[in-house]
């Protein structure tokens, strides 16, 4: 009576295993849809840049793109992957979203700048200005060394002059050509 009856144990297997496989397919789509998108919003990239930067995090690492989608996805924090990617493609990103999420944005300005200086990707005289501005994309000049001995402290940013936002961070040291911030809450 039933369709099943009328095929053989391996044709039912058969069928299984190939809607599963449709269902797998179907479902990393979606995944890297997803990655995409939260790329997209959190640097402000287009659809295109966003599946690019994925793309070339992923092959950078020999990691599947599949793979590297559930881990943006999975997180609220960039994956190092990312991060890399970007750090050596910073001209990939001239505009940035969100404007709600400050501290994020100067971790992740942090952790771009650390991955810069490790990688030497610009000489070390120039580093990303690491103020909430999600869509500041100036450079400040500060050497390697400084920018790594200010990050081995913990809870400071450099920023040019005038980008801190007071009610978050107040400046500690005026330095020349920018400003060390500390995030009001954490210095004491
Ligand atoms: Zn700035």
């Amino acid at each position: 009576m039933n369709d099943e009856s009328s095929l053989s144990e391996d044709q039912q297997q058969s069928w299984r295993d190939k809607a599963e496989q449709l269902q797998r397919a179907l479902n990393s789509r979606v995944v890297i849809e997803q990655a995409k998108g939260m790329l997209r919003e959190r640097f402000g990239l287009d659809t295109r840049g966003a599946f690019e930067l994925m793309r070339s995090a992923a092959r950078g690492h020999g990691m599947n793109l599949h793979l590297l989608a559930g881990v943006v996805t999975s997180s609220f924090e960039t994956p190092k992957q990312i991060v890399w990617a970007l750090a050596r493609q910073p001209e990939m990103f001239t505009s940035m979203s969100r404007d709600d999420r400050v501290l994020q944005t100067e971790e992740f300005f942090r952790q771009l700048n650390d991955v810069m200086a490790e990688q030497q990707a610009n000489n070390g005289a120039a580093f990303f200005c690491e103020c909430g501005n999600p869509y500041c994309n100036v450079k400040v000049k500060l050497s390697r060394e400084d920018l790594m001995t200010l990050h081995s402290q913990g809870g400071f940013s450099a920023m040019l002059p005038g980008h801190q936002i007071p009610e978050l961070e107040t400046v500690v040291l005026e330095h020349d050509g920018y400003v060390i911030t500390a995030a009001n809450g954490t210095s004491h």
